[in-house]
Parts: C-alpha cells; sequence; structure tokens
C-alpha cells in the first residue's frame, strides 16, 4: 500500500521501508507539476554532533543532514547517485556518483552545502540552472525523517566517539561495540538461516580512518590455519620478514607480521621436536683455527653482506639432521600417496653440492632424495637436506661430516627401515655428484691423475685408445683415502648426466658445426637454416649463425649460455630401447674415433680432413661419456630408473637458493631477532617447515570472497 504524505509543497508515495523507491510530485504555484524518483540506497543516521542545511529564506525548515546517506535520483537526464558523510571534524561532504556519456565513473564532491555541489555538477555539464539542495537529496522526506529518528537511542547515553581523545579509551568503547555486534549478529544470522557462521572481521570507516575489528580469536583453529598459510606462502614465495612487515603495513587485512613471524617461530619448534637439527663444528685438528668463542656464536649473522663475507668462527659451522628422523616423517606421507607400496625398496639417493660463498669457504650441503618419486626429484623441494657445512669441499672435512650420519647408514643397510606400522622396509642407496664431489667422497685422486677415472682403472695416457674396454669396476690404482660411503655399491653411483655432457657440448658443437661446414654450398643453402630453425624449436631464439669476419670463408655462431646448454640438453631424451643404447654407444666411439682423426692432405686443398684433437686431449668427461654412460644406461634402465633422475641441477639450485636467502643478508631465517641460531641452522629450521606444510597439507590459497553490498 502506497501512502501519501505531505510537506509544504510536495506530495510523496511511498511503501517505505517496504520498498526503497518514493516519489514526490511538486506543483508549481501556476499548477504545472514536476515528479521525482528517489531510490534509497542507505538511509543513514542523525549523528549526536547533527548538522543542518543552510536555509535560503525565513520560512524555510530547516532540515537534518543525516550521515552516511545514500539515495538516487535523475538530473539533466544523469542517473545520480548522492552521498553524505561527516568526518572526523564534524563538517559534512556532500558527494556525486553519476557515469558520464562515455560511461566513465566520475564523482566530485562539496564540502560546503548540497545545493553546492548540485551546482558544480550543473557547471560541469555548462547548465545555467539551479537546483535545491534539500530537493535533490531529499533531506524533507518524512517517512526517512520519521525512521531515523526512531532508532533507538541508549538511555545512558554515551559521549560521541569522536570525541574521546585517549586511544584507550577509543578501544574500549570499539570493544564494547563488537560485543553488542557479535550478540546482535548471532539474531540476524539467525533470523537469516545462516548455519555455521560467524562474524570474523568488521572493518569501520570512522571519519577517515579505518578500525578493525578482529572477533576470529573465538575460532583459535581457523586462525592457525590461516597463519600457517601465510608463514607458508612466505616460505615458498621467499618473500623476507621485511618484504612482509612492508606489505602488512599496507594492507591492515594482513596477519601482523609479529603474528606471522612468531607462528614460524612455533612451527619451526613444534618440527625440532620430531626432526632435531644438531650443530657441531668441523674442524682439522692439525689446522690452527681460532675459534676462541663457543660453538653457537653466531649472533651476527644478519652483519653478513651481500659480499658473503665470513668471518673465521663462521668456517666450520654445521647442522644436520638425522635420516632415520627423516623416514620416518616422510615414509608416511610417500605411502598415503602410494609413491612406496609395501613390497617395494626404498631407493635413496644421495647427493652433495658445494656452493662457493666467498673465495674462501663453501656451503657444502649433503641431501637425500627418494628415487621412487620418479621425475619429481627434479624439484628442490624433493632433495631433503640432511647436513650443511660452511668450509672447504676436502677429504678431510666431509669425512668429519659423513660420519655425523655413517652409523645411521649401516644399521639401514642392514636392518633396513621399521615405519610406524612396524612395516620392515629394505633401502638401496644411490650417489651422485659433481666429479670433485664424487672424487673427494670416494677418495679418488682428481681428475687431472694418472688414474683419474670415477669407475674404472683406466690410464690418462690410454683415454684414447678405444680398442680398449672399460667395465664399471672399482679404481683401486687412484685410490688416496678409504670411501666415505663403503655401502654404496660400485654401479649405484652415478654419474651426472648434466654434468658431465655440459663439460663436452661445446667440443661437440664445435666439431659437428665444422663437420656441417665442410660443404660450405650445402650448409649455407640448407644445414644452417635446419640448425636454426631446430634451436628456435626448442627456445633459443637468440641462435643464429653468422659469417666470420676472421675467418675468411667461415662461419661462426651465437655461443651458448649455460642455461641455453640445459635448454638444449633436455631435449635429450632419456627413456632409450636396448638398440637405442646400443646404437648410443656406437655413435659416441664414432664420435672419439672423429674427434681423434689426424689431419690428413695439404693444408687449403679440397682433399683436406681436418683432425681436431690428439687422443690425449680426449677429457675424463668423454671417457666417462663413452666408456660408462651406456652401461650406466643399461642398468638404470633395468632397475626402472633413468639417467635424469641423479642430476644434481635440482640440488644446485637449492644450493644456489640457500646462499642467496640465507647469506645475502635477508631476514628470510625469521631467526634474527633474539635467537642466537647459526645460519645454517636457520636453513635447516627453513627445510623443517617444508616439512610440516608437507604433513599438514598447509593450503596454498584462503577460501574467500568478497560480496560488495554496496554499488
Ligand atoms: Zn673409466
Amino acid at each position: 500500500m502506497d501512502n501519501m504524505e505531505q510537506n509544504s509543497n510536495r506530495t510523496f508515495i511511498h511503501d517505505y521501508p517496504n520498498s526503497n523507491i518514493i516519489t514526490t510530485i511538486y506543483y508549481e504555484s501556476g499548477g504545472k507539476s514536476h515528479s521525482r524518483k528517489y531510490i534509497i540506497h542507505s538511509l543513514g543516521i542523525y549523528p549526536s554532533n547533527v548538522k543542518k542545511i543552510k536555509r535560503t529564506s525565513k520560512n524555510c525548515p530547516e532540515y537534518e543532514i543525516p550521515d552516511n546517506y545514500k539515495v538516487e535520483t535523475t538530473l539533466e537526464g544523469y542517473d545520480i547517485i548522492c552521498e553524505t558523510n561527516y568526518s572526523s571534524n564534524g563538517t559534512v561532504k556532500f558527494i556525486l556518483n553519476w557515469k558520464d556519456s562515455q560511461g566513465i565513473d566520475r564523482y566530485i564532491s562539496n564540502n560546503n552545502s548540497a545545493s553546492g555541489v548540485g551546482k558544480d555538477f550543473l557547471m560541469l555539464l555548462n547548465k545555467k540552472t539551479r537546483i535545491s539542495g534539500t530537493i535533490l537529496f531529499g533531506f524533507d522526506i518524512p517517512c526517512l525523517i520519521e525512521a531515523r529518528k526512531s532508532i533507538l537511542i541508549p538511555i545512558n547515553r554515551k559521549n560521541s566517539f569522536t570525541a574521546l581523545t585517549s586511544r584507550s579509551q577509543q578501544n574500549k568503547r570499539i570493544k564494547l561495540l563488537a560485543k553488542d555486534i557479535e550478540r546482535a549478529s548471532q539474531i540476524i544470522l539467525k533470523q537469516q538461516n545462516f548455519d555455521n557462521t560467524k562474524i570474523r572481521y568488521i572493518e569501520l570507516e570512522i571519519g577517515d580512518e579505518i578500525v578493525g575489528i578482529d572477533l576470529s580469536k573465538v575460532n583459535l583453529d581457523f586462525t592457525r590455519i590461516r597463519q600457517d598459510v601465510v608463514v607458508c606462502a612466505c616460505d615458498e614465495a621467499l618473500i623476507p620478514r621485511d618484504g612482509y612487515r612492508h606489505l602488512a603495513a599496507i594492507s591492515p587485512n594482513l596477519e601482523r607480521e609479529y603474528q606471522i613471524s612468531n607462528r614460524r617461530n612455533e612451527i619451526s619448534k613444534y618440527m625440532e621436536t620430531i626432526i632435531p637439527i644438531y650443530n657441531c663444528k668441523i674442524e682439522l685438528d692439525n689446522v690452527q683455527n681460532n675459534s676462541n668463542n663457543s660453538s653457537n656464536n653466531f649472533s651476527n649473522n644478519n652483519s653478513v653482506n651481500s659480499n658473503f663475507s665470513l668471518t673465521n668462527d663462521q668456517s666450520g659451522i654445521c647442522s644436520y639432521r638425522s635420516i632415520k628422523d627423516l623416514l620416518n616423517t616422510l615414509i608416511p606421507i610417500w605411502k598415503k600417496k602410494s609413491i612406496l607400496n609395501i613390497g617395494d625398496n626404498i631407493k635413496l639417493k644421495f647427493g652433495g653440492d658445494g656452493h662457493i660463498v666467498t673465495n674462501k669457504y663453501s656451503h657444502v650441503m649433503f641431501t637425500m632424495c627418494l628415487l621412487n618419486e620418479g621425475d619429481e626429484v627434479l624439484k628442490p623441494d624433493k632433495q631433503y637436506c640432511i647436513l650443511l657445512y660452511i668450509g672447504k669441499e676436502q677429504y678431510e672435512k666431509l669425512s668429519i661430516a659423513v660420519s655425523k650420519f655413517s652409523n645411521e647408514l649401516d644399521s639401514l643397510k642392514s636392518a633396513g627401515f621399521i615405519d610406524q606400522d612396524n612395516i620392515t622396509w629394505s633401502i638401496e642407496f644411490y650417489f651422485s655428484g659433481d666429479w670433485k664431489l664424487m672424487a673427494l667422497v670416494k677418495g679418488l685422486k682428481a681428475a687431472n691423475s694418472k688414474y683419474f677415472c670415477l669407475f674404472c682403472e683406466c690410464p690418462k695416457d690410454s683415454r684414447g685408445n678405444l680398442n680398449l674396454q672399460w667395465n664399471i669396476s672399482e679404481n683401486k690404482k687412484g685410490i688416496e683415502h678409504p670411501s666415505l660411503f663403503p655401502i654404496i655399491e660400485l654401479d649405484h653411483w652415478i654419474p651426472d648426466e648434466l654434468h658431465v655432457m655440459l663439460r663436452i657440448t661445446d667440443v661437440l658443437m664445435d666439431c659437428l658445426f665444422r663437420d656441417l661446414m665442410i660443404d660450405l654450398n650445402e650448409f649455407k643453402k640448407a644445414t644452417k637454416i635446419l640448425i636454426e630453425k631446430e634451436m628456435q624449436r626448442i627456445g633459443l631464439t637468440h641462435f643464429q649463425f653468422f659469417e666470420s669476419k676472421s675467418k675468411g670463408k667461415s662461419w661462426d655462431w651465437t655461443s651458448l649460455t649455460g642455461p641455453d646448454k640445459l635448454i638444449m640438453l633436455q631435449h635429450f631424451d632419456d627413456s632409450f630401447t636396448d638398440a637405442e643404447i646400443d646404437s648410443f654407444e656406437v655413435n659416441a666411439k664414432n664420435w672419439i674415433k672423429l674427434f681423434c682423426e689426424p689431419t690428413i692432405g695439404k693444408s687449403n686443398s679440397i682433399n683436406q680432413k681436418r683432425g681436431m684433437f690428439n687422443p690425449t686431449d680426449i677429457t675424463p668427461y668423454m671417457h666417462i661419456f663413452v666408456f660408462h654412460i651406456p652401461e650406466f644406461l643399461r642398468k638404470l634402465q633395468h632397475k626402472g630408473l633413468n639417467m635424469r633422475q641423479f642430476s644434481t641441477s635440482s640440488i644446485e639450485k637449492k644450493n644456489h637458493l640457500h646462499v642467496k636467502l640465507f647469506f645475502g643478508g635477508t631476514t628470510m631465517g625469521g631467526g634474527n631477532n633474539n635467537n642466537n641460531h647459526s645460519v645454517l641452522h636457520d636453513i635447516m629450521s627453513f627445510e623443517n617447515r617444508q616439512l610440516y606444510y608437507l604433513i599438514n597439507d598447509t593450503p596454498r590459497c584462503i577460501k574467500q570472497r568478497i560480496i560488495r553490498s554496496n554499488p
């Protein structure tokens, strides 16, 4: 039912509050009538410091101006939304919003009067007409005035919030308000039939300040998970504490940085109850080390600058985790994901990498991964850190390091691992690393010594003799020290394919391309284009051949960087058939033959065949490539493994990341304040937290949607 109301000279037709549309009819003295439609978006309230409209004449009534009032009407053919807003100093802002003829959102405001903002709007349209602010905003609509007046006013009337000057008084009042809202909201939610719903966050706009009220403490579990998600996101996206602090300062919705730091520490502490982190020092007795301080004096790690300068005290620090603890945590996860099934052998691959931090010290890392995971092990987060130390990559230090977990290895080898469900798993061990590290942990002499090979007793000067056959065997002649991993079988030491390939790619490419250029015409016409096309296809778009300026009619090519070569080698497929492995072996040998072929014929004559290198120039990498890789390919294929899984690039990536994050002067570890842990302990904590996210399936995002109730 529509009501009719009248004040001085306007008639209102409405069914408020059932409908938010109000129509008014205005009669001129001549009898001509105008109508205006209002759509009420927000009723608004009369605040305690209410302002009244400026009177234009003595007889005109003084209407009060509501706060937070929002009404839609039309003016000069435009749909406009009129708003009022009281600011903290009590002045009223009158705002008009509309879409212009281009459909672009526009707004103007006026701090003086409603008529003023109307006038501003008309001036923008170049109109000389005027509009009464009272009529435009509908301050005189009786049903709205009545509705505002009927809003209950508390009996013991409080001071206006804005009149409160001390922050503690303000906070006290906000808390009272929060309680009231919480109580009232329970009734409203029930009326709207919302189950399992709570208000967890309210944002108030008080003048020009945003005040957030967090009601979520009633749900500790929700808060904890939310914080876990943030801690995890910071760890995964490598957001340092400072970075997060900046973000949180901008967005009041983000958890405070100290809360996140506290939660991070809680997670780290909890994880140390499951997987303790042990700290020690790796020092050689016969070396004069001026380590007169206690072994835990690392409090000034954050002074490590971007040049990674380390003091003597930091060399030799070491942190490690127990392999059995790691297995205890990981096996249930592997079982749940069916990566491990009863009856499987656990294939553990150990790896290592030394990343140079200064010209004196390296950050040396031992990792393990589960080869049963397949190609997943190529991701750095599937390589689990066992031990880290800062110091040289040298046998004596590696020996001390490995001694920290060699007892565990022995017992795992002999008795297997008994998990929480009382299942016994047998374990196979593998090792892979770059040449230097492999030679060191195997106790062998360096790659430039006479008996250089990691896998056989081939002497240096027989490297080019292709009539000899070298099978994987123990290199007793090259031994300098006892092997640090005696439990790992001979053919379980797998060369890192990428390292081998990288070292010989340059030579390979040079040989290949030079060979193709023997027929320069054919090269120019077809081969060059083919190769360039293929390089484009695999993503090396900048690769091209160009005519050499120095070498006459010869061609040069864009030299490839390390990462480029990796891209190229990724297309080196690993899943070979037996026949393919056989032909690989033949081809590799042919290639070496070609490589060693002496120069035949007169220089510069057409019949000249270029020889490239002497047999003694065959590098250790080429020897491995030709004599051992085919055998490894066969053996691994037999076990359902492939060489790619032994790539150390994921370990190198991890190591590089650690150095960048924790030695680069960021505050990633979260431990620079009030904790005297070493930087290595922080890295291990970081690693432990990765396992926490894995165990708890920490979500990578929070389900959230934001509905705007006001247009
Ligand atoms: Zn060999």
